[in-house]
């Protein structure tokens, strides 16, 4: 899942309006944003296979640190702790663990059974990525409840709040679009584009949210 996961975090706004969707985000994304750190560092594994599921031609051969459910109840808590400890508000922990374990629970949907629940366990997954309108629907829907909920959530101080919030979107679906085109040349390029798409994401992510007020 892709853009299902930035759906939850822009919805998570209203249950910690204190912190900046940025954190949200990398917290829903925290297993996308650890993974090509590993798969760059040989720790995980990947290869380009087309035809192995509708949706995308990732073979996700072993990712045990970055999308167990076990490795991510352990990030959740410690990215929690973390920031419950930065704002001094315990309730804020929960809300940074639910986020980062979603990340499983979503792509334990969508994904082939290729979900470990602890490093070396069978593996597990319902695999909506065989239904490609099923895959678009389901994430296409969530983004759009996610971008409703941060947008009566918040209010835009000034124009940029607007903006650069709405360029966000249209900039998310596009990324999103481009999905659906050709597979990508190598598992070289995934990581590149994972870890520097991750990092414009959460910059821009943190711009907009910077010019626009949490509604109390
Ligand atoms: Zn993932």
């Amino acid at each position: 899942m892709f853009i299902g996961h930035f759906a939850v975090g822009l919805a998570a706004k209203r249950a910690a309006p204190r912190l900046s969707v940025a954190v949200l985000f990398a917290a829903a994304q925290f297993a996308d944003l650890l993974w090509p750190v590993l798969v760059a560092l040989g720790i995980e594994q990947v290869r380009i296979q087309p035809g192995i599921t509708a949706f995308t031609p990732l073979d996700f051969i072993s990712y045990p640190y970055s999308h167990s459910l076990l490795l991510l109840c352990v990030w959740g808590a410690v990215f929690g702790a973390i920031c419950a400890g930065v704002v001094r508000d315990g309730r804020v922990w929960f809300v940074v663990f639910a986020l980062v374990v979603s990340h499983w629970v979503l792509d334990w949907i969508t994904h082939r059974p290729d979900m470990p629940l602890y490093p070396g366990s069978a593996k597990v997954g319902l695999g909506l990525w065989n239904s490609i309108p099923g895959t678009i629907v389901v994430e296409v829907a969530m983004f759009i409840l996610g971008v409703w909920i941060y947008a009566r959530s918040t209010r835009a101080r000034d124009r940029l709040g607007t903006r650069a919030f709405a360029a966000f979107v249209g900039f998310v679906f596009a990324a999103y679009a481009a999905n659906l085109g050709p597979p990508p040349p190598s598992v070289a390029a995934i990581v590149g584009v994972g870890i520097a798409g991750g990092a414009v994401l959460l910059l821009w992510a943190w711009w907009f949210d910077r010019h626009r007020n949490p509604v109390t």
